[in-house]
């Protein structure tokens, strides 16, 4: 398989180019006109590599287009999941951070979350085609258009197409030591809103039931909820009440960002958090929200299938490292629906959403050969 490593070395500047295209069309999540824009320049390049493009409109966000292979083959379909928005205004390209090659080093918006991925999932199939490896099995690509904003116009349509498919291979950015995210958070939110009475804080001070106060007291039973050695955190992040400086506050609420690796924390602490009482006699409390994404578990159908890959990469002439982060991706969403799922499968490189985000060019090919490796290769457990 070393040759297929070789293959996509010699193809890095084409790479390169796709993907300087790919970063030169700003698409942020909000912008339907530009996301759209960046999806018709794909859909030419995607029908040119044989594929049945679907598109699947979406109002209020850019369209989301399903892209299949082999879609008559038998088997268990692989589903590649990209995401085709950042969280860049337009103009961001031409104010803060222009397109740049420095050595191994291409900096741009979007250029690392997850442009490089898109480029890699498109240069892997053109380089199995080229070669006429492709394997004789369905290959989906999911592209969707609001992932920086959490989904929600793709959710449905994700958890759906995954539980069709054997494999899920999640295009975000390689871990920091370019190996595979086989472990991600997930996380809940919360507002907690403590209700009191209102009263004049000079005149009559004793007939008010103080919001505030009680927020308080809920805050500090929150905080208690933390975990941190299970990699459970769960933080009052924002708080507001009060109406004036001279009335006891009859309202105040709290926001809570809860993050957990396991299924078991989030419900641990969502049952304590919906079962909190208030302290004052007189007061109140009204709960919302709730757990939004389930983490991507490292489960055991989660290290068999990294091992697969690790022995992949080892035949291509590379070592594969895993890890565990605490952001959510789609991949939290396949990973939830209980579909196996392998993520970080883009570029390795730094400063995803910061203004120095950039890639290592020599992890295009490298990530390219790995996952025209697993299409060529994976075989699905049992
Ligand atoms: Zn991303």
């Amino acid at each position: 398989m070393q040759d297929l490593f070789e293959f996509f070395n010699a193809r890095t500047e084409s790479m390169v180019t796709l993907l300087e295209n790919l970063v030169r069309h700003e698409s942020p999540s909000k912008d339907k006109v530009l996301v759209d824009r960046l999806s018709d320049y794909l859909h030419d390049i995607l029908i040119e590599l044989g594929a049945d493009v679907t598109i699947i409109p979406r109002e209020k966000v850019g369209n989301i287009r399903l892209v299949q292979w082999n879609k008559t083959s038998k088997g268990t379909p692989i589903l590649i999941l990209a995401h085709l928005d950042t969280v860049w205004p337009a103009g961001t390209l031409a104010d803060d951070m222009p397109l740049k090659r420095e050595e191994n080093r291409l900096f741009g918006p979007g250029v690392l979350d997850m442009k490089a991925g898109v480029a890699i999932a498109v240069e892997a199939i053109r380089g199995l085609r080229d070669r006429r490896q492709m394997p004789d099995r369905p290959i989906w690509l999911l592209l969707t258009t609001d992932e920086e904003t959490g989904s929600a116009y793709s959710r449905e349509l994700i958890v759906e197409l995954a539980q069709q498919c054997g494999l899920i291979l999640v295009m975000e950015p390689a871990a920091d030591n370019g190996g595979l995210k086989t472990s991600r958070k997930g996380i809940s939110e919360y507002t907690v809103k403590a209700k009191g009475i209102a009263s004049h804080a000079g005149l009559a001070p004793e007939e008010g039931v103080n919001a505030i106060v009680e927020l308080a007291h809920q805050t500090l039973k929150i905080h208690s909820l933390n975990n941190l050695r299970q990699g459970t955190s769960v933080s009052v992040t924002q708080v507001s009440g009060g109406i004036t400086n001279n009335i006891i506050p009859p309202e105040a609420e709290c926001y809570v960002d809860v993050r957990f690796f396991y299924k078991h924390e989030a419900e641990r602490v969502e049952t304590a958090i919906k079962a909190l009482t208030p302290v004052l006699p007189g007061s109140s409390l009204e709960i919302t929200g709730g757990i939004d994404r389930l983490p991507m578990e490292r489960s055991e159908q989660v290290v068999t299938a990294f091992q697969q890959a690790r022995i992949l990469a080892e035949k291509l002439g590379f070592s594969l490292d895993e890890a565990a982060v605490g952001g959510v991706s789609d991949g939290n969403l396949t990973a939830g629906a209980g579909a196996t799922t392998l993520d970080g499968l883009g570029a390795q490189g730094a400063g995803a959403h910061a203004l120095h985000e950039h890639i290592l060019i020599r992890s295009l090919p490298r990530k390219a050969a790995l996952l025209a490796a697993i299409l060529q290769a994976w075989k699905f457990e049992g």
